[in-house]
This record gives structure tokens, sequence and C-alpha cells, in this order.
């Protein structure tokens, strides 16, 4: 696999994973933190507010039926022995009328007499299990309950009934009376403070059974399970209120309680941490948007920068600085190549070695940058006179190499005397000073025997013949 993608791969891979690792725990402690929020403030403020408005909604009848159990004309009638029912009659229609409840009764605890606005209904009996709520009422050690049950007067439509205890001077119990309400009124409530709170509402009894549910009622709460060795029923029911949460499949169920004293029963409040996803997951899904886009930001800016720099350590690696013509590096592999081609073919080719004379000497005269700038120049004009399919490279310091395909050493001969003259004729000014350039140069033309080494060797010797013989001349190896 090439080394940049390699890079990418890992780059991207670091990125992602840091990226995710962050966002998700980022979420996870939103959420956690949200949940706490919700199930330490949030629900409980609920809680507060449904609790006032109940008591604003439901304690009227409460306190009607409280009215009732203290009113001295029904204790009166009762204890003078239950003459004329008419009176008792007259006295619950009005608080119905009054009140506008669904119904009013009293039932006396001598006769059993169940009084209503419409006459007496009929006699609780002990032995009817319909009757059984009036002897658990009476024999209630609380003032009052609350109790669902089906209106004898009406049809036995299901009614929340007030039941309150009449009590005589020496506390004993008179009677039970009191107010019915709707049942559906009531549902009316929870499907009001369900909406308007968002949550669901209702409420159990002492016993951890539910009374009243809403629609949006999700079952019974899963009591099997302990928060720190403390079952979570207990908790509710043992407390004035409670925060508990249990588990439900992947979610937490959050459950706020409070003990509902006029009622006796506890209202709840339920949500589950589903519902927190919906907002958070959003954001979650957001950061993970803008981090994969600064991540195709980032691969896309390294992907480039490093194909810059590849290209350019590329270019450094076969060219030479000073000059830009190929270097040693670039020229091996090239001449091996060449040199197969031509015994493939058996064609032609021949190789000069240029070395400038005395170089040295324009150093010291002129400086060394001066002398960078002769090279540039001499550089220049070789590659001007070369043909595109020869190879030039600067073989070292003030050596350069030329690789002549299809060339005979007669042709190279040739192309070199004519180089020289050019060189010999060539007014170059650097920095106003006027230089000449000389070169001993070596020709080698490649034999059949020969090995890529030898030929350049040959070229070598030839070049140092020439430098033996005297300088600025050819010698042909
Ligand atoms: P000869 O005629 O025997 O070739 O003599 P020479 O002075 O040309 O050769 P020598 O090998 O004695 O010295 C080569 C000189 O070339 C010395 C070195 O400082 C110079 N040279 C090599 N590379 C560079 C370069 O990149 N820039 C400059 N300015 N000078 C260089
Ligand atoms: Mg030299
Ligand atoms: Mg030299």
């Amino acid at each position: 696999m090439p080394k940049n993608i390699k890079i990418m791969l890992l780059l991207s891979g670091i990125l992602s994973l840091g990226f995710i690792a962050t966002n998700m725990v980022g979420y996870f402690v939103a959420r956690a933190s949200l949940a706490s929020q919700i199930s330490n403030d949030t629900l409980p403020l609920i809680g507060d507010n449904i609790y006032s408005e109940i008591q604003r909604d439901l304690l009227q009848p409460i306190i009607i039926a409280s009215l009732m159990a203290n009113d001295t004309f029904l204790k009166d009638w009762v204890t003078r022995g239950e003459k004329n029912p008419k009176e008792i009659q007259k006295y619950l229609k009005t608080i119905q009328n009054t009140y506008n409840t669904v119904t009013s009764f009293f039932i006396s605890d001598k006769s059993l007499n169940y009084y209503h606005p419409s006459g007496i209904l009929k006699k609780v009996s002990p032995t009817l299990a319909s009757d059984q709520w009036y002897f658990h009422a009476r024999n209630l050690k609380t003032t009052h309950e609350l109790n669902i049950d089906y209106d004898p007067s009406k049809n036995d439509e299901l009614t929340v009934f007030i039941n309150y205890k009449v009590m005589d001077a020496n506390n004993d119990v008179l009677g039970i009376t009191g107010v019915g309400l709707a049942l559906s009124q009531v549902q009316n409530l929870i499907e009001l403070y369900q909406q308007k709170y968002n949550r669901e509402v209702f409420f159990i009894d002492l016993k951890g059974e539910v009374t009243l549910f809403g629609s949006a009622y999700q079952g019974d709460i899963d009591f099997s399970h302990d928060i720190n060795g403390i079952n979570i029923k207990d908790k509710i029911l043992n407390n004035g209120s409670a925060s508990v949460s249990y588990p439900k499949g992947s979610q937490n169920i959050m459950v706020d309680s409070r003990f509902i004293e006029e009622f006796n029963w506890y209202l709840i409040i339920r949500q589950s941490d589903k519902d927190l996803d919906g907002s958070i997951f959003d954001s979650l899904l957001l950061n993970l948007f803008i981090s994969l886009m600064i991540t195709i930001i980032v691969l896309s800016l390294t992907w480039l920068t490093l194909g810059g720099y590849q290209k350019k350590l590329e270019e450094m690696a076969i060219t030479d600085k000073l000059t830009g013509l190929n270097n040693r590096q670039m020229f091996d592999p090239i001449l091996d190549q060449m040199f197969q081609l031509a015994t493939r073919d058996g064609s032609e080719l021949s190789v000069l070695i240029l070395d400038i004379d005395d170089f040295k000497k324009v150093n010291d005269q002129y400086g060394h940058p001066f002398g960078d700038q002769v090279l540039v120049e001499v550089a220049k004009l070789l590659k001007e006179s070369t043909r595109d399919s020869d190879v030039l490279c600067r073989w070292g310091g003030e050596e350069f190499l030329l690789l002549m395909p299809d060339a005979s050493s007669v042709e190279a001969l040739k192309f070199t005397q004519h180089l020289q003259s050019r060189f010999a004729n060539l007014n170059l000014v650097i920095e106003k000073t006027n230089i000449k350039v000389e070169f001993s140069i070596g020709i080698a033309s490649k034999c059949a025997t020969d090995e890529p080494s030898h030929f350049i060797y040959r070229a070598d010797q030839a070049l140092l013949q020439a430098k033996q013989n005297g300088k600025n001349q050819i010698v042909v190896g």
C-alpha cells in the first residue's frame, strides 16, 4: 500500500476514533446529567405543581364532604332517630345542586339506610360484597377516603366517592356521608395534567395498586427492583415523597411519587429516559456531522500537502538543485535501461563525460557563488545543445555526463567538436565579468561485450587522458 494512503488511513482512523469517543462521552454525560436533573428537579417540581392543582381541583369535594360530616343538622337528624327522610333528602339535594356534584349521600350506621336526594335507595348489607365499601369506610382510622365504585343511583356508573365519617360527640360512628364525582371528570383532570406536563400521571393506593390513570398510562410500576438494597415499592410507600428509577428493556424509567393525604393515594409522575434522547441525540448527530466535516477537511488538506511534498521530494531526489539537471541517482537506472535497449536492438549508444578545466581557479578568483552561476549557465547551454532523446546529468561538482542513444563514436565525436567550438566562441558574461569555459571531454561508445559500469569507466579514463594530454581536448576511449 502506498505510504500516503497508509498515512491517510491512520489519520482518518485517529480522527474518527477521537471524534467518536469525545462525542459519545459528551452524549452520555449530557444524557446522565439531564436524567439526574429530571429525576432530582423536574419530576419533583411537576409533582408539586400537580399536587397544588389537585388540591385546587379535587379538594373542593373533600371539603364539601367534610362540611356535610360536621353539619349539626345532619348529626341532629340522625341522633333524633332519622325521622322524616324528606328532610335529609332535601338536604342532600341542596348539596348536590349547590356544588354541582354527581351525587350526594348519607348512610346511617344505625338503620343502614342509603339516603340519596331521590330518596332511600336501599339498605346496605354486611353480607353483600357490593356494600363492603361502607363497612370498610366506617371502620377507617382516618376521617375519610376516596373510593372508586359503581354508583347505585346512576345505573352503576363508575364514580369517585368521597366517603366521610360522621361522628357523634362520643366519637361513635353515626354514618358515612359524602359526594361523588364522575370518574370521567377526574380522569379528565389527569389527562389535563398529562398534556400540560407531558408526563405520565396516575395514582396508586396504599398497597401500591393503580387506582386512576390517564390515556398515557404505560402499565404498572415494576416493583421488583431494588435501589441500594431497598425495594422501590417500599421506598415509595414508606415515604411522603420519593424519586426512584428502574430499568425497562433498554430504557430507564424515572418515577416521582408523593403521598396525597386527602386521597390516601400516591400521585405518581413517570417518565422514560428514552424521551430525553430526542434533543440530545439530535445534537449528537450534529456534532458527528461537524466532526465528519472537520475530518474531511483535515484529510483533504493533508492529502494535498502530502501530495505536494511528495512531488517535491521526488523532484529533489532526481534533480540537481543548482542546475536543475538530472542527478547521478537518476542516471543509473536510465543508463541500465538504455544499455539493455541498445543491446537488444543492436543500436548505438555513446557517452560523454565533460569536466570543466581549472574550475577551482574560477572559484578562487571570483568566489563560490560566482562559480555556481557559471555552472548554471554551462548546464543551460549544454541542455540547449543536446537532443531530446539525450540524457544529460550533473555527474559531480563541475562534471557533466551526456548519454547519447543511437549515436556512434563518430557521431558523438562530431557533436563534441561542435560543442567545444560553441563554448570556444561563447561570450559568457557573469556579473559583468567575461568568462571563458573550456572542457576536457572523454567519449566512449558501447561495444557488444560492454557492461554499463565498464562503459562509463572507459569514458572516465578517456577524460583522464584528455586532462593528462593538456586539457581543452577530446579523447575517444
Ligand atoms: P581540472 O582542470 O583538473 O579539472 O581542475 P579543476 O580545478 O577543475 O578540478 P578540481 O577537481 O581540482 O576542482 C574542482 C573544483 O570545482 C573544486 C570545487 O570547489 C569546484 N566545485 C565543485 N562543485 C562546485 C559547485 O557546485 N559550485 C562551485 N562554485 N564550485 C564547485
Ligand atoms: Mg575540472
Ligand atoms: Mg572535476
